[in-house]
């Protein structure tokens, strides 16, 4: 899930990186209120999940009341790449010397984390990034060890962050890195990490995602929930307790296993279809969870025509034959249904479908063929 800046920003605080003051409004009186907390001048942020709100006009300094009023104003409802900003994040201004970035993600080929830092930092670094790759540090700490403060300094050096900054920017990343780990996110981005005229060191933005799979361990997270943005679908599948990944294709899967169903997702791109996403409804697959599955399937409206491949191993074919069964009863299923059902019971299960003789539902003896169908019925399909 990813966290909006001022979220972000709250999450860095609790892991000691030194933010600037400031509070959320959701109108433009509000945002008087918080700059009036905050103490002038202050910066007017939108907060959207979105990079790129500086170029985009999502961020203007205010001197004054009337100087708020007015930003605030044309801020709220603006639409930032697709984003209609709803929410502003106001806090006292920076008096900026230098801008830094720093940042904590996973390097998945070296099964270590990856920690970057640059000197050059603030709303160019993709640029820096394609253009002087030289000029970001990196830093690949093994989750073993951990990120010690020797580490931390010799990185920043190793960055070219100016002397006076460096013990600061050290510290930051010391905190990040626990925000990280402890933390359990995916991505901790500062940029503009700053370095202030007065000489402190502080994020000036955040990038927070944080890794829903260790959600059950942070209770805390629940008032995240009712701000995300993510994909319907997923926390439709999450709340019924699927693993699924929404794609961007038009044949629904649901395969038994992970493996098989990244296998069904190739298959169908091998005979020329384009999944909709991967649905894993687990080993033990029963009716209650076949018929869930087809349920979130059904609310994506890309979806053209469904595959379900089952292997039965533990999973028994007429348990899967009565899900489906079950879940065209209990829902109005838009697509048509190929099945290919082999393994524990296959065929039991075949013979309960063929008895229910829905005209939305073919069996199909091997993977391949069921392919073709499903994807030959998706293309002839308009929904
Ligand atoms: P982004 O454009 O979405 O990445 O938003 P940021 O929060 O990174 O802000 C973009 C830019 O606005 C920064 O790189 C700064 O140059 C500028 N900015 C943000 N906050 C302040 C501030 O407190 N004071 C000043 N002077 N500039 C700021
Ligand atoms: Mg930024």
């Amino acid at each position: 899930m990813d966290l909006y800046e001022y979220q972000g920003k709250q999450y860095f605080a609790r892991f000691g990186i030194p933010v600037s003051p400031g509070g959320v409004a959701d109108t433009v009186d509000e945002a008087v209120v918080q700059a009036e907390q905050a103490g002038f001048p202050v910066v007017v942020k939108a907060q959207v999940k979105v990079g790129g709100r500086g170029k985009a006009g999502g961020i203007q300094l205010a001197d004054d009341v009337d100087a708020v009023r007015r930003h605030a104003r044309a801020i709220l409802g603006m639409d930032l790449k697709g984003h209609v900003v709803g929410r502003l994040w106001i806090e006292r201004s920076s008096d900026i010397a230098k801008e830094y970035y720093a940042s904590f993600t996973l390097d998945r080929s070296a099964k270590k984390y990856l920690c970057m830092v640059s000197a050059k930092g603030g709303v160019e670094i993709e640029e820096v990034a394609a253009t002087d790759p030289g000029a970001i540090a990196r830093l690949h700490v093994d989750p073993v060890d951990g990120l010690s403060p020797q580490a931390a300094r010799a990185l920043v050096a190793d960055a070219g962050l100016d002397e006076e900054a460096r013990r600061g920017a050290a510290d930051v990343l010391l905190g990040l890195y626990r925000c990280y780990t402890e933390g359990d996110c995916d991505l901790a981005e500062i940029n503009p990490l700053v370095l202030t005229t007065e000489g402190d060191v502080h994020a000036l933005d955040a990038k927070v995602t944080l890794d829903d799979n260790a959600a059950f361990r942070h209770p805390e997270w629940e008032e995240f929930a009712g701000t995300d943005t993510s994909d319907p679908r997923e926390r439709l599948a999450k709340e019924k307790g699927l693993q699924y990944v929404g794609l961007d294709g038009f044949v629904g899967i649901i395969a038994n296993g992970a493996g098989l169903a990244m296998s069904t997702c190739d298959v169908v791109e091998q005979v020329g279809g384009k999944p909709a996403n991967f649905l894993d409804i687990g080993g033990g697959a029963n009716a209650a969870q076949m018929a869930n599955a087809l349920e979130v399937i059904n609310t994506d409206e890309n979806v053209r025509s469904i595959f379900i491949n089952i292997f039965g191993g533990i999973t028994r074919g007429e348990e899967v034959a009565n899900g489906i069964v079950e879940a065209m009863g209990r829902v109005e299923i838009a697509s048509p249904i190929v099945i290919r059902l082999d393994g524990t019971n296959a065929d039991e299960g075949r013979r309960i479908l063929a008895e229910h003789g829905s005209d939305k539902l073919e069996s199909v003896a091997t993977m391949i063929e069921a392919a073709r169908r499903a994807t030959e019925l998706a293309q002839g399909a308009a929904r």
